[in-house]
């Protein structure tokens, strides 16, 4: 039985600083259940002083500690053992469901064990990558040495607290980073959960930290401070933008982006059977109620099957129902809280001011507490430059545009802004390929939507959708710096 009372859920206190619970008292801010709104904690931000705190003790743990500079086969091993106890730990997976939009068995089934072998990837690259020695006089030797940075800031969003901690430590940690990690302000807990499992697999006390805050001082406190060698953040477009600005001015930081998206499905009459493409196109639209950077909220769809694509995907809205995250039967991801409620609803009310025909759904589901779960909702006769199809709306809406001829449909698929992912239906290999090459995206899905569990794809977006690479080999490498070296001899 997964089912839980989430009054009953003991929480980890505050921030989490070289293994101590830290209840510094600053600005207070409540933690509130996307289920049912109500407010279930208090945390206080950490201020500049806290930072540093962090930060310094970071830098001084990792050196101290032999974290750095170990055999790397030894970092692989106690990242298997957190990874292990990832995965029997029954609190975080009910921190994880309580406090953020993920239904629990989906926490149990999914989130958990994603990021338990994400964290296990790495510990599989800790001793695999090396650097290089070149052919150079015969009186010298040339190398290129790898090393870590020292302390790498990471700084997650609220859709996916677990699995986008992994991604940032997983890798960082591997190479013989240490990381002082904040947290999403609207899900704390989960994170802090995880960092104490880690130092019980026996991580050195330190290297990973957690700090509790919003952006405005604690996130930006960290990506400008002197000690922190690299930021790897996920979030919004804007928010990747100020974060690229703050690493540039204070140390002229590498960073990590990964950032919004607005993502097509390009699907074309020949594409198979129906019933499972709406299936699929359903999932990647509304997996946690749509609050995912990689979410596929354009249909782009040839007009052979338009309409009896589009009756599919309205009988499967139709089906959805709302539950709080607690119990074990629910599936769908309520809204993480009423400032985004009210962004979905004012971008679909916008979108209706704009022409948009509201197939399906469109509003909040009525028969809910104070939770914002919003109902699957259809747009059609929606043209390029409504907002519905502009902006990043991160709820469960999907706008339906249909075309004739493969280039026009390529045309539409393509965005101004965002370049994160794509999704291309046809049962044909040579349109299949065309489309790879002619989408600008940094993922490209063909038949399927969404990602596997081969952490060995890296995934990144384009234009807005940001810099760089999280998972794959190109992750780990990205947290290690080259230094060259040629020795007379
Ligand atoms: P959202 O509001 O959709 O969660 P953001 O991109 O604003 O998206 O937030 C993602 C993460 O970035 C959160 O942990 C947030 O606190 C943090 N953040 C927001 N602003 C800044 C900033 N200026 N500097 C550093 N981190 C920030």
């Amino acid at each position: 039985m997964l089912s839980f009372d989430p009054d009953k859920v003991s929480l980890p206190v505050g921030h989490y600083i070289d293994g101590q619970h830290i209840q510094a008292q600053g600005t207070a801010f409540a933690v509130k259940r996307p289920s049912d709104g109500k407010v279930f904690a208090t945390l206080y931000e950490a201020d500049a002083a806290l930072v540093d705190r962090a930060v310094q003790v970071a830098h001084r743990r990792v050196k101290e500690s032999g974290w750095a500079s170990c055999p790397p086969r030894e970092r692989g091993r106690v990242l298997r053992r957190w990874a292990d106890l990832i995965e029997q730990d029954l609190l975080l997976a009910q921190l994880e469901s309580l406090g953020s939009t993920r239904p629990i068995s989906d926490v149990v089934q999914h989130e958990i064990p994603f990021t338990a072998e994400a964290i296990r990837f790495y510990a599989e690259c800790a001793d695999k990558y090396s650097g290089d020695v070149f052919p150079t006089r015969d009186s010298s030797l040339g190398m290129l040495v790898s090393e870590p940075y020292g302390v790498i800031a990471a700084i997650t969003p609220w859709n996916f607290p677990l699995s986008m901690a992994s991604w940032k430590c997983g890798p960082a940690l591997a190479a013989g980073n240490a990381v002082v990690l904040k947290p999403s302000e609207l899900t704390p807990f989960s994170t802090v959960r995880m960092a104490e499992l880690a130092i019980q697999a026996g991580l050195p006390a330190g290297v990973l930290n957690i700090i509790q805050g919003g952006g405005a001082v604690t996130g930006s406190s960290l990506v400008k401070h002197p000690l922190v060698r690299k930021v790897s953040f996920t979030g919004s477009t804007l928010t990747g933008a100020r974060i690229m600005s703050d690493a540039a001015q204070h140390g002229m930081k590498p960073v990590t982006l990964e950032l919004g998206g607005k993502s097509p499905q390009l699907v074309f009459d020949d594409a198979g059977d129906l019933d499972v493409l709406a299936q699929r196109i359903m999932r990647g639209f509304t997996a946690n109620g749509g609050q995912a950077c990689v979410a596929g909220t354009r249909l782009i769809v040839q007009q052979g099957i338009a309409a009896a694509l589009t009756d599919r995907l309205v009988a499967l809205c139709r089906e959805v129902q709302p539950g709080v995250t607690w119990h074990e039967q629910s599936r769908y991801a309520p809204l993480i809280d009423e400032r985004q409620g009210c962004k979905v609803a004012s971008v679909v009310a916008a979108a209706k001011a704009q022409g948009a025909e509201v197939l399906v759904g469109g509003e909040r589901f009525g028969n809910t507490d104070a939770g914002w779960f919003w109902q699957p909702t259809l747009l059609s006769h929606v043209n390029s430059d409504n907002p519905a199809v502009q902006q990043e709306i991160f709820g469960p809406v999907l706008t339906v545009q249909t075309f004739s001829e493969e280039e026009e449909g390529l045309a539409l698929a393509a965005h101004d802004t965002y370049g994160l992912c794509a999704g291309v239906h046809t049962l044909s290999l040579p349109r299949a390929l065309r489309a790879m090459r002619a989408i600008e995206a940094g993922t490209v899905w063909i038949n399927r939507y969404g990602r596997s569990g081969d952490f060995i794809i890296p995934t990144g977006g384009f234009l807005g959708s940001g810099i760089g690479k999280d998972l794959g080999r190109q992750a780990f490498q990205a947290c290690q710096r080259q230094k060259s070296v040629l020795i007379d001899f």
